[in-house]
């Protein structure tokens, strides 16, 4: 992966702020970390198409409804970071990547755990 998941602090801190005040606040918390200008959270599923869940164009992040949780958040601002940080990276390369990047973010996090709601 040519981008580094962050540490566990930083981690644990995007899933609280995700929780607590959403996913734009927690996807601002993650580029500041990055030092990279903010992606923008627009939920609409007319522009993702074809069956996809979400989809990346220049600094925004389109999700459809069912689409916009942590992972793909996740895999989204991967697509964003190679963007913002001018990486040349082949299409596939860079899907693959950006699907590893969401999956150990959110593996390596124990606070994911401790912040599931009981029923
Ligand atoms: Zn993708």
């Amino acid at each position: 992966m040519r981008i580094r998941i962050p540490r566990k602090k930083v981690r644990e801190r995007f899933l609280l702020i995700y929780e607590l005040e959403g996913c734009q606040k927690a996807t601002d918390f993650l580029t500041e970390c990055y030092g990279v200008r903010r992606m923008k959270i627009v939920p609409n599923g007319r522009k993702v198409g074809n069956g996809d869940s979400a989809c990346y164009i220049e600094n925004k992040a389109y999700f459809t409804k069912r689409g916009l949780n942590k992972r793909t958040v996740l895999h989204e601002l991967y697509h964003h970071l190679v963007d913002t940080k001018g990486l040349e990276l082949s299409e596939t390369m860079e899907e693959k990547d950006a699907n590893s990047y969401a999956r150990e973010f959110l593996k390596l996090s124990t606070s994911s755990r401790f912040l599931t709601r009981k029923a």
